[in-house]
């Protein structure tokens, strides 16, 4: 019999994630899946800064940074020639220690979650299904199966479900996900191919009628293709590689040699948000809570992005260090995020696969345009890399988020990077808890309703001119959440 104050069902990133962060935290917990190790398929290939920061609080972003690459450009291929290529290259600089465009595949980033974990002395229990769930008082209990056989019964007070899009949890807790799935079959392919343009960055193939995405993978001629299935792919659950390897070298149509694969599948887009993140102590995050298209590369990065906000609320409720509807702020931060990219990047989609003149004209003379014109000016490049990376996100509307601060910098947002010889304003928030910054000699702050940790900095000097740059006030105190959002922002 397992009994556990938080059980957390799934252990693909988002999981994986939530486990590390409760960790962190020192929250007694329980992560279970029904496989039997991490995916060994490259799944995600974007990992966007915001997750590269939230990985540099646990770190190991280094590792990340070290294993993955920089995808810096963008070259545009219609009927056979380039028509365009735009470089983004740093196109964050100084809003990120990141500000760049990286790859690293779903597998590397799940093994490096599941060794901080075991670097923590955390275990992930694998080949353990939830197959049965009821509620019991305010916490659930259930039973797992395990791949032997045998069954076990567990208890628990909180639960969260990171089953992904099939998720079986929600199911179970009758949580409904509205939404719809799009007409069209696609495919996704880890290809090798041997190609005359240098592999810099993403590949756009289109003709006619078609369109191809390639993003490059770590191997040296190793791209990831994804398109929809030609018309002559009679069941898109059952083709052939060779059907694909035509339809790509036409649709690309330069001088290419494909020399093999290491993965093909075909796919349905579907865009589906739940109503709530949360139902009583059982709560959703990651694919379970939301699917939307791949445009953008944001799926794995929204999921880490959940469990992130999630795991230090849990962890300090159950570690007693403030009140239980601090909880309440988790669907109140989280899904409004995820509404606007469930819209977003099914418009984005839409266009990019649409077979209409209209649609075909903007992809192969307007897109090049706009997004070359776009990235010459620094506020429309800044907005995109804001946008993109998700480190615009926000929770300036939430319960927990009081409007104080000026209008650049309130409470709710994303505490900004910056530098000065010698540091910079992220290593202050390396540690585990509420960080107090006090500014011009302030004098401190409580953080009211909380007795977790609190670390205290008094900025002075050099410091203290970047911090003035970056918008904080030249005296006053700067209280910092746990998860890197400002809290408060007082002038005094
Ligand atoms: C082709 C492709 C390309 C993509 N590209 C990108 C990209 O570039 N960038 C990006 O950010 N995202 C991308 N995504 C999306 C990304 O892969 C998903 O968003 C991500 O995997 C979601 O993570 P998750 O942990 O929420 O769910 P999952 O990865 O689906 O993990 C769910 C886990 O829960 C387990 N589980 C389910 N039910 C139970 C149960 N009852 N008991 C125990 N365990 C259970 C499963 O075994 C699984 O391990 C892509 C997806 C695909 C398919």
């Amino acid at each position: 019999m397992i009994k556990t104050p938080i059980l957390v069902v799934g252990a693909g990133p988002t999981g994986l994630m939530l486990s590390a962060q409760l960790h962190r935290y020192g929250a007694p917990h329980v992560i279970v899946d029904r496989k039997d190790g991490i995916t060994a398929l490259s799944k995600a290939l974007a990992v966007q800064a915001r997750t590269l920061e939230q990985y540099r609080q646990l770190g190991i972003a280094d590792t990340a940074t070290d294993e993955g690459f920089v995808a810096g450009s963008v070259r545009f291929v219609v009927r056979g020639k380039t028509r365009a290529m735009i470089r983004f290259g740093e196109i964050g600089a100084g809003l990120s220690p990141y500000p760049y465009l990286f790859i690293l595949e779903q597998s590397r980033n799940e093994e490096l979650l599941r060794d901080y974990i075991s670097a923590q002395g955390g275990a992930i229990k694998w080949s353990s299904d939830v197959v049965d769930l009821k509620k019991s008082g305010e916490g659930y209990t259930g039973t797992l199966k395990h791949g032997d056989g045998s069954t076990e019964a567990f208890e628990c007070d909180y639960l969260v479900g990171c089953g992904g899009a099939h998720s079986p949890l929600r199911h179970m807790l009758d949580m409904p996900f509205p939404g719809a799935t799009n007409p069209q079959h696609f495919f996704v392919a880890d290809i090798n191919i041997e190609l005359e343009v240098e592999k810099q960055g993403l590949l756009l193939a289109m003709n006619r009628k078609e369109f191809l995405a390639f993003f490059p993978m770590s191997g040296p001629n190793q791209y990831r293709v994804i398109g929809i299935l030609p018309p002559t792919v009679a069941d898109p659950d059952n083709f052939s590689f060779d059907v694909l390897k035509t339809h790509i070298d036409e649709v690309l149509d330069i001088p290419a040699r494909i020399t093999g694969h290491s993965w093909y599948s075909g796919y349905r887009v579907h865009h589906r948000i739940v109503d709530t993140f949360r139902s009583g102590n059982a709560f959703l995050a990651g694919d379970a809570a939301h699917i939307h298209s791949p445009a953008g590369g944001q799926g794995m990065n929204t999921g880490l992005g959940d469990a992130v906000n999630l795991g230090w609320k849990l962890a300090a409720v159950v570690n007693d260090w403030t009140d239980a509807r601090i909880l309440d702020s988790y669907n109140e931060e989280r899904r409004p995020f995820g509404v606007q990219l469930v819209h977003t990047t099914d418009r984005a989609f839409s266009v990019m696969v649409s077979k209409s003149p209209y649609a075909r004209f903007f992809r192969t003379w307007v897109l090049p345009v706009i997004l070359g014109t776009a990235l010459r000016f620094k506020p429309l490049r800044r907005i995109m890399f804001k946008t993109i990376s998700q480190t615009r996100i926000s929770y300036r509307d939430s319960s927990l988020s009081d409007g104080s601060g000026p209008p650049a910098l309130r409470s709710g947002d994303r505490f900004p990077w910056f530098e000065w010889e010698g540091g910079n304003s992220f290593d202050w928030l390396s540690g585990v808890g509420y960080v107090v910054l006090r500014l011009g000699g302030a004098a401190s702050e409580n953080v009211p309703g909380w007795s977790g940790p609190v670390i205290e900095v008094d900025v002075t000097g050099a410091a203290a001119n970047a911090a003035v740059s970056a918008g904080l006030p030249q005296s006053g105190v700067v209280v910092v959440r746990p998860d890197m959002y400002l809290a408060k922002v007082i002038t005094r």
